[in-house]
């Protein structure tokens, strides 16, 4: 496959973008390095590059964009905002249309704020839990990505009764002595650290489906737990939704796991393709926030009217009729696909799967928490990575990241990957 203009603009990026990317597992470090391809345009399950190769797509930029690119009534909706006026600084009614749609699809949003972008959601959730509680504490689990923010940006420490480090430069040790990395899936290890720091825990964050060491699912009474435990020691219980916030059904993952949390984070698919984030939650709690209580929270570009139509615009699409059972049908054929090749040509490759979103790691049975998912093998992903693109078929440069199926997908793009995956298997991993 020819992509010598993505090496041309990959080396023109280079000396004007700080290392060629404006987010960095888009450098490929994860698969061993390699060009980046530079994608020009996308329609439906498929992109195409600016050397004219196409390719079926389960990026789908890193989730958001679970309807497919391009999708012609996001579309009209963002272009029927630019018309009326793209940033009005007032509020629109546009917002009291939306939140009312989360609200109603996701009750435990009480009260709901829009912001930019994941991280400022979830950012914003730790603000107001340690105004709720007047605690400075936090317990997240090993794995699970929050964002780029300071707080979240910490490593565990030697164990659960004893606070992280840094994983960040420029992230510092006051700031990672407020946080405690338990992993995922390990109550004990959760009621350790509650033992020890409870009284100075203002919250337990957690991703409530995995989606960033790959898919992974809380055990049975795993969520009940958390939130039995925390609540116990007085601390609140925030969910990071950003990606699982209407992936799996329309709603969160609390809707389909039963399960509530004080405060929810989100972003990525509420968005429809353009930068959003949005908290809410218990309203005694969210009352804390400005300009009703004294946590401060602010944004210029804060509901603003493109990304807000093109949430509603998005939602309308995911109410349609058998959307996700179509999602569910699709990864089940391609995790079925995926699986009889690796037994056909004895690849040791395991497929975890949530509905229309997957995740195919190499050298491992099963993963329940991050440590399961580093011991997986990183140059067998590499390669099939690579192969994968040869092949065109686009997926996320990462062992820890998911394939996320769109409404667009169909059996004939499924049944051409599972086409590739039995050519990459026969031809080996190396
Ligand atoms: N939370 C989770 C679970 C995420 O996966 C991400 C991004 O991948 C974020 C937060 C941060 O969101 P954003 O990249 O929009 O800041």
């Amino acid at each position: 496959m020819n992509r010598q203009t993505s090496e041309t603009y990959y080396s023109e990026a280079k000396e004007v973008i700080l290392g060629g990317v404006n987010s960095p597992s888009r450098a490929y470090k994860g698969v061993g390095g390699g060009t980046p391809v530079f994608m020009e345009t996308g329609s439906g399950a498929y992109l195409k590059d600016v050397d004219g190769n196409t390719y079926i797509d389960y990026l789908a930029a890193y989730g958001p964009i679970i309807t497919g690119h391009a999708h012609p009534h996001i579309t009209e909706a963002i272009q029927q905002a630019a018309a009326d006026a793209v940033l009005l600084g007032t509020p629109t009614k546009y917002e009291n249309t939306f939140a009312a749609m989360l609200q109603e699809a996701i009750p435990s949003l009480e009260r709901v704020r829009f912001v930019n972008s994941g991280t400022e959601a979830v950012m914003t959730t730790i603000r107001v839990a340690r105004a709720y509680t007047g605690r400075n504490k936090i317990i997240k689990f090993a794995g699970c990505y929050h964002g780029h923010s300071d707080l979240v940006l910490v490593a565990a420490g030697s164990g659960p009764s004893t606070t992280g480090n840094p994983d960040s430069a420029g992230v510092t040790k006051n700031i990672a002595s407020e946080v405690i990395t338990v992993p995922f899936n390990d109550t004990h290890a959760l009621k350790e650290a509650l033992d020890h720091f409870g009284e100075e825990t203002a919250a337990v964050m957690v991703e409530p489906i995995v989606g960033n060491f790959g898919m992974v699912e809380p055990e049975p009474g795993f969520l009940e737990e958390v939130n039995d435990l925390a609540h116990a020691a007085g601390s609140l219980v925030i969910y990071d939704e950003v990606i699982t916030a209407f992936r799996f059904m329309y709603g969160g993952a609390q809707n389909m796991l039963g399960v509530t949390p004080d405060l929810t984070a989100m972003g990525k698919i509420i968005g429809g393709g353009l930068p959003i984030g949005a908290y809410g939650g218990r309203r005694d709690i969210m009352e804390e926030v400005s300009p009703m209580g004294p946590a401060y929270q602010a944004g210029t570009m804060a509901g603003n009217p493109a990304s807000i139509r093109s949430g509603i615009a998005c939602l309308e699409v995911l109410q349609g009729n058998g959307i996700y059972e179509k999602m569910d049908l699709l990864g089940q054929r391609l995790q079925e696909g995926i699986e009889q090749a690796a037994a056909d040509y004895q690849i040791p490759a395991h497929v975890q799967r949530v509905c229309g979103a997957l995740t195919v790691y190499f050298g491992v049975d099963s993963v329940k928490n991050f440590a399961d998912a580093e011991s997986s093998d990183t140059a067998m992903f590499a390669s099939f990575f690579h192969q994968m693109l040869d092949k065109g078929v686009h997926l996320a440069p990462s062992k820890f990241e998911a394939w996320f199926l769109t409404t667009e997908h169909t059996e004939k793009e499924i049944d051409q990957t599972i086409e590739a995956v039995r050519e990459v298997f026969e031809n080996g991993l190396s």
